[in-house]
């Protein structure tokens, strides 16, 4: 990966926001389960940095890929993941869709708000009964003269108490699972709309998180992007962008932790030596920050792939499932150098250990990644017909 003076100038642009609009508060947040969403992504919408990879003619940079992810890695050095992974649900899970397939004037109608900062976006894709099972799930839209009238439930929706609106998969018919879905731009100030109470989370916690339920909620059917029944496989497309970005954002973040933990190794002592000096903490140092490297090598590689407009799929699935992995391995052995230091609430590798968790559960387990990338090895059995 070649980065240019460019690529440079967004990470600066993203590392100076962080630390200067988000870290100073995110303790503030963490305990509050919330962040000012609206006010941080118009600062961010200000800063061009919501609309990296999205066309210019609905306000974005224009630019490649590469440039979203140098940004998704730079905004790892916020103090906690829940903000991080807001920003991320805005600009590269609930709109990759609407930049890539929706007509015109849907884009001026919710993208170009939401990259200018004005509004903000859920991704509504999970379902009590349906989250690794994305076919299986039941919320439903039925046809009723120029529009739909939507009915069921999304669970776990990222800053839905916060949400303008809703990018929501729905059954638009009877068919057959992986066919009968479209996506919906549901704007969330309408009527038959309403939320849980925010959800009480092991990590993630300067996020909110609700259920989002959908009662006789109606809308114009032209909200819905791209073909009728081409919800799933946009869906699927949606998720890689998701997955390289989750990816990306875990690097900066575990080299921060790994940072902390060797700061605190050399001054911590233990029998008359500080506690770096053991070779079994300071190998493991250097064990982990080279599995970080080859997350880095993999993560660009898959990048690279996606920009050149080949199939990303197996390489950004074993991007997010190495991410999530390393995440709980490198978290794990941090807090363990901390000692009783890092079994407290607000300690940087107990954060770490916490948000980090939803990396291998979150946009797809660990075990779908397993089975998305057998598929592509060929070693995925047929399923049988009983
Ligand atoms: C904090 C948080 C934020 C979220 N934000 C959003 C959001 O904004 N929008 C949204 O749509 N969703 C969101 N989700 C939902 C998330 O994507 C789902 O939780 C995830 O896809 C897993 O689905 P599930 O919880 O139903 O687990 P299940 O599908 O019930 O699976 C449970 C576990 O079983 C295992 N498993 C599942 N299938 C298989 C298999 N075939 N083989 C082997 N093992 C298997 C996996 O380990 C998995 O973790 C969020 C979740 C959380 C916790």
């Amino acid at each position: 990966m070649k980065f240019t003076q460019e690529h440079e100038e967004i990470r600066r642009t993203t590392r100076n926001f962080i630390e200067k609009e988000v870290n100073p508060y995110v303790d503030e947040w963490e305990n509050a389960g919330i962040f000012p969403a609206h006010e941080l992504f118009k600062k961010m919408g200000d800063l061009g940095l919501l609309g990296i990879s999205k066309p210019e003619s609905v306000g974005g940079m224009g630019l490649d890929y590469s440039y979203e992810l140098v940004a998704a890695e730079e905004l790892g050095v916020a103090h906690c993941g829940g903000v991080p992974l807001a920003i991320g649900v805005q600009t590269n899970m609930a709109t990759p869709a609407l930049a890539r397939f929706a007509d015109k004037s849907l884009q001026q109608e919710f993208l170009a708000p939401a990259i200018a900062g004005d509004l903000v976006a859920s991704i509504a894709v999970s379902e009590t009964g349906a989250g690794s099972d994305v076919a299986g799930m039941k919320t439903a839209a039925r046809k009723d003269g120029d529009d739909y009238i939507i009915n069921g439930s999304k669970m776990w929706i990222t800053t839905s108490t916060q949400a303008d609106f809703f990018c929501l998969l729905a059954n638009t018919s009877e068919g057959k699972p992986h066919s009968n879905k479209s996506l919906i731009v549901v704007p969330a100030n309408t009527p038959g709309i309403t939320l849980s109470e925010p959800l009480n989370k092991l990590g993630m916690r300067s996020s909110d998180t609700a259920q989002v339920f959908f009662d006789d909620v109606r809308v114009p059917q032209r909200y819905r992007i791209g073909g009728e029944g081409a919800g799933f496989m946009m869906q699927m497309i949606q998720f890689q962008e998701e997955r390289l970005w989750g990816a990306a954002n875990t690097l900066k973040a575990l080299e921060r932790v790994v940072g902390e933990t060797i700061t605190y190794c050399r001054e911590r002592h233990t029998f008359g030596q500080p506690l770096i000096d053991n070779q079994v903490i300071h190998f493991r140092m250097a064990e982990l920050q080279t599995e970080i490297e080859a997350l880095r090598a993999l993560t660009y590689q898959a990048c690279e792939t996606y920009i050149e407009g080949k199939d990303v799929t197996k390489l950004a699935s074993m991007a997010k499932l190495k991410g999530g992995r390393l995440a709980r391995e490198v978290s794990d052995a941090c807090l363990q150098y901390w000692g009783g230091m890092g079994f407290m609430w607000d300690n940087v590798a107990s954060r770490s250990y916490r948000d980090s968790r939803l990396a291998s559960i979150g946009g797809g387990a660990d075990e779908i990644m397993l089975g998305i990338i057998c598929k592509y090895m060929n070693i995925l059995p047929a399923k049988r017909r009983s």
